[in-house]
């Protein structure tokens, strides 16, 4: 039997279980014009080498992390934003002033949140880097990366 008192000292948090509370992401552009928040976990942080990425992003590879659309929202300058829309109904959204890519959308809702304009420490690493076979040849790899030539099965 467990004994049923009034604690003097109550907890300042009470955990039930594995009841586990979704911490707030905010992010946006670098011109501030847009900005959006999320409530609740960035999933599979991928870094993709292939060269259509590589254009998108003018960048190495880009750096992505999928959301669940029904805890993210744009919080101001949604209306700033320019959408291109390539292969496969994919396509990534950005600021029209400043050209910051901050998201990928697929069939016209948003599914992965670029690293790179997330506010402060995202709180995870890159989980796998894909397509490194067709990586530019100016790009070094570091060292004791998860990697793939292709996407992973
Ligand atoms: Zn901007
Ligand atoms: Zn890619």
């Amino acid at each position: 039997m467990v004994a049923l008192e009034c604690s003097p000292v109550r907890p300042a948090i009470m955990t039930i279980g594995q009841v586990k509370i979704d911490r707030l992401i905010t992010g946006g552009c670098s011109c501030e014009a847009v900005s959006y928040s999320l409530v609740g976990p960035l999933n599979d942080a991928r870094s993709c080498h292939c060269s259509m990425c590589r254009r998108i992003f003018a960048a190495q590879a880009s750096v992505c992390a999928e959301v669940d659309a029904e805890k993210f929202s744009w919080v101001k300058g949604e209306d700033q934003l320019t959408s291109h829309v390539g292969e496969q109904d994919y396509g990534v959204q950005f600021c029209r002033h400043c050209g910051s890519t901050l998201c990928i959308i697929y069939k016209g809702a948003i599914h992965s949140l670029t690293l790179g304009c997330v506010d402060g420490d995202p709180e995870m690493a890159i989980a796998r880097h894909i397509f490194v076979g067709s990586k530019a040849s100016w790009e070094v790899m570091p060292e004791a990366v998860t990697q793939f030539d292709e996407y992973p099965e």
